[in-house]
């Protein structure tokens, strides 16, 4: 069953989103700062946000890691490496430090027993959450 996303809104900051020309590491022009419900476009928002599940929502490792919490956002991708899981840092360092490394850890294990390739994106410093 997938989780649900609460306050979280990782992927509305770390992914790029070409409907909306939003760059990577960058919150979303359409980002509400209160309320529940984080998109002021939330029943027109693009397909690409409305489709996308992160590694989290669908189950992937405890609950207490949400990206916004662990500060690392897990997704699978096609790569040119081939089938991937992408762990993108929220903020710089994120990835190798407190339950965010755990997290990387634990998908490590996955990827290498599932023959996935792991993906680190580091953020750059200064990126703003
Ligand atoms: S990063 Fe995952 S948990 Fe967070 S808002 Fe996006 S889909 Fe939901
Ligand atoms: S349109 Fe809405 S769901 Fe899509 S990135 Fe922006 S705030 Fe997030």
């Amino acid at each position: 069953m997938e989780r649900k996303c609460g306050e979280c809104h990782a992927c509305c900051i770390t992914l790029g989103i070409e409907d909306l020309n939003k760059p990577k590491d960058t919150p979303c022009p359409h980002l509400k700062t209160c309320g529940t419900r984080r998109c002021g476009i939330y029943d027109t928002r693009p397909g690409e946000c409305a489709d996308f599940a992160c590694a989290w929502k669908r189950g992937f490792t405890k609950a207490r890691y949400r990206p916004d919490r662990c500060g690392v956002l897990f997704y699978a991708s096609e790569s040119t490496f081939g089938s991937s899981l992408v762990a993108a840092e929220m903020w710089a360092g994120a990835s190798s430090r407190g339950d965010g490394a755990i997290a990387v850890a634990q998908a490590s294990s996955e990827c290498h027993d599932s023959g996935l390739h792991l993906l680190i994106r580091t953020a750059a410093e200064g990126v703003e959450t």
